[in-house]
């Protein structure tokens, strides 16, 4: 029997997931799934997001480590595929926004993965 994972049928990512919200998918399997932000800071700018949801890193604990793990061996893969530079002269920037001090708004873990050529827009540099 497949697991249920556990779903917030109030968060926006929750909905993305289960594709009552539509997205631009740029990766899925039983545990991740992957899509295009839809305010772009940079040429590429997508996110990873466990289907579980999870609110932030601070309720991450140990059963999830593999998970963690999973995300970031994906992001270099998916972020070549999506069209960031290779390393070093290209490369990508991997962020989890974690509080509203830490910037997150959305409340269900989420990994951002950005890259391409700079300037990147909106002055959002840093
Ligand atoms: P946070 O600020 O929580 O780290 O990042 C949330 C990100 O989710 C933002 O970059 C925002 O643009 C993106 N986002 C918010 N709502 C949606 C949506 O409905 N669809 C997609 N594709 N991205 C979203
Ligand atoms: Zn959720």
């Amino acid at each position: 029997m497949v697991h249920a994972l556990h779903r917030d049928p109030d968060c926006i990512f929750c909905k993305i997931i289960a594709g009552e919200i539509p997205s631009k998918k740029v990766y899925e399997d039983d545990d991740l799934y992957a899509f295009h932000d839809i305010a772009p800071w940079a040429p590429v700018h997508f996110l990873i997001v466990p289907k579980e949801h999870v609110e932030s890193m601070v309720q991450v604990g140990a059963e999830h480590a593999a998970l963690l793990g999973r995300i970031l061996l994906l992001a270099p893969r998916l972020a070549l595929e999506q069209g960031c530079n290779p390393y070093p002269e290209g490369g990508f920037r991997i962020m989890i926004n974690t509080g509203t001090e830490g910037g997150q708004e959305v409340p269900h873990l989420h990994v951002h993965v950005m890259g391409g050529p700079r300037p990147w827009s909106f002055g959002r540099t840093q």
